[in-house]
């Protein structure tokens, strides 16, 4: 089986199990400047506490010019619990400064354009231009890497953009951002980074680092003896 064809594999069976692709950050979708500050501050956090900050984070302020003249002090304050608060507020107010002021306060639709605002990366660029404009997309993040590595679709590579260009030919455009969605469900649920669970794993059958298949145990000599021989 080729690489191409494991990958197409593996989007079909995650589609199945998983049918809704979404993205576990919450922002406003009339808002698509929110998705971009809430990745941001999702490096080295999980969703779910980027969600708790960001609820009272987008309360405070409500629009990219709120967020282009906030105090950096308070905006510290308020993304504390996500870790590295004192870049993550840097990059945020940074970023809505720079959509305002390069951008026509809109959030660019090209990966190139996005990776020049501050704090933003190959993974949240591809993420934006996936969610927000539905643009073919692969978000590198580490249940991506982990997996994909596993499956045999990216074997021995691990650094994020060398990823994203082992998976670029093989992936289908259309399904690639959504199969990235699926796979941090499928990270959290079934392939952990410490204890996957392979046997009961729907890709077992085309994972190459799945259990090997099982040996069957060679006869002891003594075993070979019939009981009416001992
Ligand atoms: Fe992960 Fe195991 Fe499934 Fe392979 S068989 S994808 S290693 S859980």
């Amino acid at each position: 089986m080729t690489k191409k064809e494991r990958a197409a594999q593996a989007v079909a069976i995650l589609k199945e199990r998983y049918p809704e692709a979404i993205c576990s950050l919450v922002y406003d979708k009339e808002k698509p400047y929110e998705l971009v500050i809430a990745t941001r501050l999702s490096a080295q956090c999980t969703d779910a506490r980027v969600n708790i900050v960001t609820k009272e984070l987008f309360a405070r302020y409500d629009s990219l010019e709120a967020f282009a003249n906030a105090d950096l002090a308070e905006v510290e304050e308020i993304v504390k619990p996500c870790g590295f608060f004192r870049m993550k507020a840097k990059d945020t107010i940074g970023m809505c400064q720079a959509m305002l002021s390069r951008f026509d306060g809109k959030v660019p639709d090209t990966i190139e354009e996005l990776i020049t605002l501050p704090g933003v990366g190959r993974k949240t660029a591809n993420l934006i231009v996936g969610d927000i404009y539905h643009k073919p997309s692969i978000v590198t993040d580490t249940h991506c890497i982990r997996i994909c590595g596993r499956l045999g679709l990216t074997t021995g590579i691990t650094e994020p953009k060398k990823v994203e260009d082992a998976l670029r030919p093989i992936l289908d455009p259309v399904e690639s951002g959504d199969f990235c969605h699926r796979l941090v469900l499928f990270g959290r649920d079934v392939c952990t980074a410490r204890a996957p669970k392979c046997e009961e794993c729907p890709l077992k059958p085309i994972c190459k680092e799945g259990p090997a298949p099982k040996k069957t145990k060679k006869p002891s000599a003594r075993a070979k003896i019939k009981p009416e021989e001992a």
